[in-house]
Order: structure tokens, then sequence, then C-alpha cells
């Protein structure tokens, strides 16, 4: 699959007259890097190629090469060819899932956990640590080569998705490629200091907001905390400036899943977070999201205090099955426990 696929895709790409390339809401540094890696790759070879997003650019993604032509509004007309890039289901497209639909041949490329199968071609690959993994099989098949700007946004992809190369989904296969985009020209710095080391005065004042007003249950294993249109004002923060938060609050010692829940126009819009064998992407699906297991969301209608009551009680359960899962321990690890709590 994964070398037969990516071909096809390239063919459909490289023989079409255009090329729409559509961002989920809320879109990430995968989502945004991804896309436009392909979008430039194409351009290179004489396809018109244009990446839409329906929530537009965070900030902190607005120097990569191409970014400034993202479309936010889907043009009246109609693509030969679409891809839905990291899209579980058409709708995450938001406004540019009718365009993708209209199109006349429809590319859903994911690494997602869940995924409807939707379109006429299906890459989706759960062991990539980002999509931007397989868009790199996608511009390789096209054999454009990876070019300094390519590099960067491919990085993006990968840095953002892997946590600056920090969470479980990192594979030798990610390492390998990132010293690849690097040995191209790109700069993974570059992207740790846009992601990590530029945050607005706003955000960091919302971060404050929601760490203060932190909620633990009784066993310290799950922590929430909710951001609200008056936390924001009161902060001048701005939609994308909530990133970053749950991933601080699963941070917590003995923390197992963490969620942060938004008042937004659509909803209450939770992110969750997990470690050690809970899965967040089942939490996220009881409710009609999705994710990955470390990291998913969902979007519910519902009072803010009724959605926080019904996430909690599908999260207690979440973590009992994952205590049922978990393999008894052995005595020989209680060994090595002892052994290095001598060398402290
Ligand atoms: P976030 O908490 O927004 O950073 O999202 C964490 C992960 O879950 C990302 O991979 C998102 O693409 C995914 N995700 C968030 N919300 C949804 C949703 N409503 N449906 C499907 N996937 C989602
Ligand atoms: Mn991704």
């Amino acid at each position: 699959m994964a070398t037969t696929l990516p071909r096809q895709i390239a063919t459909t790409l490289r023989t079409s007259p255009n090329a729409l390339i559509a961002c989920h809401v809320s879109p990430d540094g995968d989502c945004i890097g991804a896309s436009l890696a392909l979008a430039l790759a194409l351009n290179r070879l004489g396809v018109p190629a244009v990446v839409g997003s329906a929530d537009g650019v965070p900030e902190m993604f607005t120097d990569l090469p191409g970014a400034a032509e993202i479309m936010t509004v889907p043009p009246v007309e109609a693509f030969t060819t679409a891809v839905a890039m990291e899209c579980s289901t058409i709708d995450r497209a938001g406004a540019f899932a009718e365009a993708l639909q209209r199109a006349r041949t429809l590319i859903n490329i994911d690494h997602h956990l869940s995924n409807a199968g939707y379109g006429h071609l299906v890459y989706w690959d759960t062991s990539a640590s980002a999509v931007g993994e397989q868009i790199t099989e996608i511009i390789r098949a096209l054999g454009t080569p990876v070019d300094a700007a390519i590099a960067q946004c491919l990085l993006a992809a990968l840095v953002t998705d892997t946590g600056a190369f920090r969470y479980p989904n990192v594979t030798p296969h990610t390492l390998r490629l990132a010293a690849e985009l690097v040995e191209a020209g790109g700069s993974i710095h570059r992207v740790v200091e846009r992601v990590y080391e530029t945050r607005s005065p706003g955000s960091l004042k919302l971060l404050g907001m929601a760490l203060a007003s932190v909620r633990l249950s009784a066993d310290g294993r799950v922590a929430w905390t909710v951001v609200t249109p008056e936390m924001m004002a009161a902060a001048g923060a701005l939609p994308e400036d909530t990133t970053g938060i749950v991933g601080m609050l699963r941070a917590m010692r003995g923390v197992k899943v963490a969620l942060m829940f938004e008042v937004t126009p659509d909803g209450i819009r939770a992110s969750i977070r997990s470690r050690d064998g809970a899965r967040s992407n089942v939490i996220a699906e009881t409710f009609g999201g999705g994710g990955h297991q470390g990291a998913a969301g969902f979007t519910l209608p519902g009072t803010l205090d009724d959605v926080v009551m019904k996430a909690l009680a599908v999260v207690d359960k979440e973590l009992h099955e994952a205590d049922g899962a978990r393999p008894r321990t052995t005595g020989n690890e209680v060994t090595r426990k002892r052994g290095n709590r001598k060398t402290r």
C-alpha cells in the first residue's frame, strides 16, 4: 500500500489541469506544512495547485513558503482534483468541504486513527507520525526534488506533530526523514523558534489563566480546564492561542488524561491529551470527534457544564478500560526499579 498509493496519487495529480488542497478546520503545523509542500511540488511541475484553509493560517506558520497565498474562501470554479489533508470526515474541511466534493477526483490523505474512507483514492496510514511523512512519499513519486522551501514546510509538519520529536509516534523513519530535510536546506530550529519560542503575550496570559483554574479528579489522573470568550478577551488572545494549554495539563505528575474545554460559536470544543495506554481517540469518537491515541478532539453543542460532565464520565470509563488492559508488572521490573533508586 505504502508504495503503490503514493504513485497512483502522484500520477493523478501530475496529469491534473489544477488541484485544490484543503486543510481541516483549526489547522495545525502538520496540515499547513504538508499542504504547502505538496502545492509547491506540484507548482514546480507546472500543475496549478492552491491550498485552502477555512480557518486561515496560525501566525506561527505565516513564514512558511506559500503561506501568504492560502485561500480562506473557496473559489466558485470547480477543481479537477482535490486533496483532503488529514480530514477524518469530509466536513472537517469546513467551508472547503463542498469544493472537495465537487472535484472530479477526490484524494483523502490521513494518518488519524479514524477515517471515514471517503473519496476516490484513500491514502490512510496510521503509522505515519505526521501526514507530512505521507506527503513526502507522494513528492518522491512525483519526482520533484525536495528543495529548501519544500523541506521547510515538511519539517514544520514533522516537528509540530511529534512535539519537536518528543512523542511516542517518532520512528527511525521520522528521524531519518528529518535529517534528509535538514540536508535539503530546512531548519528545525526555525520551526521550534516560531512555534515554541515566539508566543504572543495574549497566549501566555491565557495559558496562565487556564492553568490557574485547573481542576483535578480525586485520584489525580484527570486534569481539565476551560477557556471562555471572556478569558480570551481579558488575555487579549486569538483562537489559535489555546495551542499548548492541554499539553501542559498532561505534563502534570500522575495525570493520564488532560482536557481543555473551549467555548466556541460552534459549541464546546474539547482538546484531549493522554498517556500510558489511555486512548484520547476513543474518548473523542464517543462524541463524534477523532484523532490519535495521545491527542484527539471533538466539538459538541450544549452548555459548558453539561459537556464537561459527559466528557469526564467517558474519561472515567476509558481509564478503567486502560487499567484492565495494562499488563501486570513482573518481579523483574520491581527489581530494576529498586536498582535504579539505589543509584540515584
Ligand atoms: P487539537 O486538540 O485540536 O490539537 O486536536 C488534536 C488532534 O485531534 C488533531 O490531530 C486533530 O486533527 C484531531 N481532532 C480534533 N478535533 C477533531 C474532530 N472534531 N474530529 C476529528 N479529529 C479531530
Ligand atoms: Mn497530523
